[in-house]
């Protein structure tokens, strides 16, 4: 066993702000319909699979939003442009209750083979429904499904996010290079992780997500705790991705409610919306990390003959 005590290996440059040793953020993606609309556009037509999405907006955020004020918690909350055009009151009182908005594209598009060209338009148009809806401007961005391309850090910078919370190579946030060079300009990066994410513990829509296997909160609660712990130990960032639709039925609340009281049980953890973290990682001096693609080889040449 290790001890809870010995002195993380901190990155060159990062420290947390005074009287705090990790970071713990909760996170819930307000998905609703637009993932299952982007991969499966047919669904619109189906009204089982459609209340499936509605109950985040409907019946859970309103729970969830109890239990973030009862546990005195400010949370971030990542809103696809459609969510906020289709569930506008869910969206305000989300606002209204002093969380963070954040950005999660307009359907949840996938950027797998989209240019740079239609993935800012993807981008105004998630801002310009926010605005709308909510008269919100996020600093912040996590790329639907987490797929985030090479291109996507600098557009962020050119359309004024301060941060991003998706990528999977880190347990500290780091200082993220939009290009190589000095004079590139840098966004705060919160990684994440998908065993840090409730969609692959609990989802299962019948031929459209899942397996099948639908997990016990209380095994979810444990595998949570556990990484909570570890990253507290390590000094890192806990960044929890939670979907309304997902972890807003009962008993997954329940435990959800269990591990915040958890973390705000833990000496020295610093419990934030994603705007704050960045705030204060962006006052540190870091060496920006520069992203890029590997080569590929090809096939291996044959001796010669
Ligand atoms: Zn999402």
């Amino acid at each position: 066993m290790t001890s809870p005590h010995r002195d993380p290996l901190l990155p060159p440059g990062f420290r947390w702000p005074d009287g705090v040793r990790a970071a713990a953020s909760f996170t819930f993606d307000l998905d609703a319909e637009s993932p299952i609309l982007w991969d499966h556009p047919e669904t619109a037509g189906y009204l089982d699979v459609m209340t499936h999405q509605a109950y985040g907006p409907r019946t859970a955020v309103p729970r969830l939003l109890r239990i973030l004020d009862r546990q005195a918690i400010r949370a971030t909350f990542f809103i696809p442009g459609y969510s906020a055009d289709r569930w506008p009151e869910a969206v305000r009182s989300i606002r209204d209750a002093g969380h963070e908005i954040a950005h999660h594209g307009y359907l949840h598009e996938s950027s797998r083979d989209a240019d740079a060209a239609t993935e800012e338009a993807r981008l105004l148009r998630g801002l310009e429904a926010l605005d709308r809806v909510a008269g919100v401007r996020p600093v912040g961005y996590r790329a639907p499904n987490w797929e985030m391309s090479y291109a996507m850090p600098a557009l962020l910078a050119r359309h004024g996010f301060r941060y991003d919370s998706g990528l999977m190579d880190a347990d500290h946030p780091y200082r993220l290079a939009t290009a190589p060079g000095p004079d590139a300009p840098t966004l705060v990066e919160l990684p994440a992780h998908w065993s840090l994410d409730d969609w692959e513990q609990y989802n299962y829509l019948p031929g459209i997500t899942g397996t099948g296997v639908i997990a016990s909160p209380a095994r979810v609660l444990e595998m949570w705790q556990l990484e909570l712990e570890a990253m507290t130990v390590e000094g890192g960032c806990f960044v929890l991705t939670n979907h309304p639709f997902v972890s807003g039925r009962p008993s997954r609340a329940v435990a959800l409610e269990r591990l915040i009281e958890r973390a705000r049980a833990t000496d020295g953890l610093w419990i934030a919306a994603c705007e704050d973290i960045a705030a204060h990682v962006a006052t540190l001096d870091l060496p920006p990390v520069v992203h890029t693609p590997p080569i590929v080889p090809g096939p291996p040449v044959g001796p010669e003959r």
